[in-house]
């Protein structure tokens, strides 16, 4: 294990795979180690978002996980009385990325194809059985310690580290990162249901409901194809050790006619969901990801999809270092930026958390009275959804810089397909109505970061087949932006020499 590799990554759960697959694209070698020696297999994710698609299909993983994923229904929240107190209608809901607004799908069924693609990968060396307890450090180059199965020290030396080990980051202790509580914890007890051959379950598979009655808090949905997934609140008194067990997990499933003759149970486990926070997500060459960074409570469906954009944002600052741009405001704005951002969604989960999981009677009844008035009047439900912006970093600080960008159907060039696949990724400077003028100091500057330049609807350019792209320029007032790799905002400008500024600011930016 003497080989030096581009990038370290300890924990090859779903974030440290995915960043290992995208930097693994980018043409740099990576080594990932694990302490376990197979993938985890209790219940965790059952939804992500269009980001993470657009992340999936940037993989080139859409179709493998086609099979794996479903697209939601209705989303009901009622009350112990049945009463509606909301609902959202998911069915072909679309969204700013060009991918369907939510998938539903098993964890374990993901992590399954991240790691078949990762062992697959000729630039991925994935060392299972080796825990990892900790690193040193200097101005070239990190060195991972830890000890294999068999008791065997194991040495890795990289470039760079990726802490991306869970909640309980050896990585976070050793670069002096505490997770800072966020003000919310609750016990749930979680179970995902097959039917059983010939039988069917309950409920309709396109419902997924929350019951927010104080008797029993529950949660009921899809966990992909063929799956269901409840999740029961322990109640005062309960301990996470008394609900942790089969006989437990029936006795609550009883109620929705679910048994031993029509459902297998395929999982179970307790968790404490919480929110929390890293102090610290970067260490000179070493970087926090996914959970080591942030805890988010499962309500939003978002701790992964943090993660996902986590690795995202580490996959396109560490290739420009690797290729000689390590400035500090590149390596620095990977916590500023993505720490308000996941923050953002922790705060948005916490407060479905505290609507959720009420246990008094009179203060339930209050919070309905509350809901249903707000339906009758056609107020926005409080899972609505956000798209939160990152913190101050690579972005210009105006009204555009670092909002989500749109992703859309174009033809180019005579192939059909999302921008991402028939176009490019990387950055993308778009422009509508002509194709972006640049200065030739200014073309050679986007063309050293592998950036694209493309006009919409220009007889050289990308046709639009959704006008995504018009509605958003028209959304952001300007006919040319700058998106960055992780389909963030640089900036965006209207008039002539748009490009040209866009380009040079990005340009002073990287050189700070
Ligand atoms: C009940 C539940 C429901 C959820 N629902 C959703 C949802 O719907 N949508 C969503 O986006 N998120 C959801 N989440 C959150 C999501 O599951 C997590 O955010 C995600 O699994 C984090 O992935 P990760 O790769 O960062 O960490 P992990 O999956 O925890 O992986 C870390 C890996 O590091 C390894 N490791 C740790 N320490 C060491 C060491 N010292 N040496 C070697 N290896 C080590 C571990 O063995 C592990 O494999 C849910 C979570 C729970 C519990």
């Amino acid at each position: 294990m003497s080989q030096r590799h581009d990038v370290l990554i300890n924990g090859c759960g779903p974030v440290g795979l995915t960043a290992a697959l995208l930097l693994a694209r980018l043409g740099h070698s990576v080594a990932i180690t694990e302490r376990h020696h197979e993938i985890y297999p209790l219940p965790r994710a059952i939804a992500f978002d269009h980001e993470v698609a657009r992340i999936l299909n940037l993989l080139g993983l859409t179709d493998a996980i086609a099979p794996l994923v479903a697209e939601p229904g209705i989303y009901q929240w009622r009350n112990q009385h049945n009463e509606l107190l909301f609902e959202l209608d998911w069915v072909g809901a679309a969204s700013l990325s060009g991918f369907a607004a939510s998938y539903l799908f098993s964890q374990p069924q993901l992590e399954a194809v991240l790691n078949r693609a990762a062992q697959d990968h000729r630039l991925i060396t994935i060392h299972r059985g080796v825990d990892v307890t900790g690193f040193t450090q200097n101005d070239d180059g990190v060195v991972v310690t830890g000890r294999s199965a068999d008791g065997a020290a194991v040495s890795l030396h990289g470039r760079w580290l990726i802490g991306a080990d869970g909640a309980n980051s050896v990585i976070r202790q050793a670069i002096g990162g505490t997770l800072v509580d966020l003000g919310f914890t609750a016990d749930w007890l979680v179970v995902d249901v097959l039917p059983r051959p010939g039988a069917s379950l309950p409920l309709d598979d396109d419902l997924m409901l929350q019951v927010c009655d104080p008797a029993r808090p529950t949660t009921v949905v899809s966990g992909g194809p063929g799956r269901r997934r409840w999740e029961f609140m322990a109640l005062a008194g309960e301990t996470l050790d008394s609900l942790n067990s089969a006989d437990r997990a029936w006795d609550l499933l009883a109620p929705w006619g679910v048994g031993p003759d029509n459902a297998v149970l395929e999982r179970h486990a307790v968790y404490t969901f919480r929110g929390a926070i890293a102090d610290i997500w970067r260490q000179g060459r070493v970087f926090l990801a996914g959970d080591a960074a942030h805890l988010t409570p499962p309500f939003a469906g978002q701790g992964l999809c943090a993660g996902f954009r986590d690795a995202l944002a580490l996959a396109w600052r560490l290739d420009l270092a690797l290729r000689g741009n390590a400035s500090p405001a590149l390596l620095d704005s990977y916590q500023s930026e993505r720490k308000d951002h996941a923050q953002a969604w922790i705060f948005n989960a916490i407060e479905l958390g505290k609507v959720i999981c009420v246990l008094d009677p009179a203060a339930a009844a209050q919070r309905d009275a509350g809901m249903k008035a707000a339906r009758e009047a056609g107020l926005a439900p409080p899972s609505s959804g956000i798209l939160p912006r990152l913190g101050p970093g690579l972005h210009l600080a105006d009204d555009h810089g670092g909002t989500l960008a749109a992703g859309g159907a174009v033809t180019w060039r005579g192939a059909q397909g999302h921008f991402d696949d028939v176009v490019g990724s990387g950055f993308v400077l778009i422009a509508r109505g002509a194709d972006p003028q640049l200065s030739p100091q200014s073309a050679a500057l986007l063309a050293d970061l592998g950036g694209i330049a493309v006009g919409l609807g220009t007889a050289t350019g990308a046709d639009e087949r959704d006008g995504a792209y018009t509605r958003w320029l028209d959304d952001l007032g300007a006919d040319t932006a700058l998106i960055r790799p992780d389909f963030y905002v640089f900036g965006a400008r209207s008039g002539p020499g748009a490009a040209d500024a866009l380009v040079s600011e990005l340009a002073s930016f990287l050189a700070q």
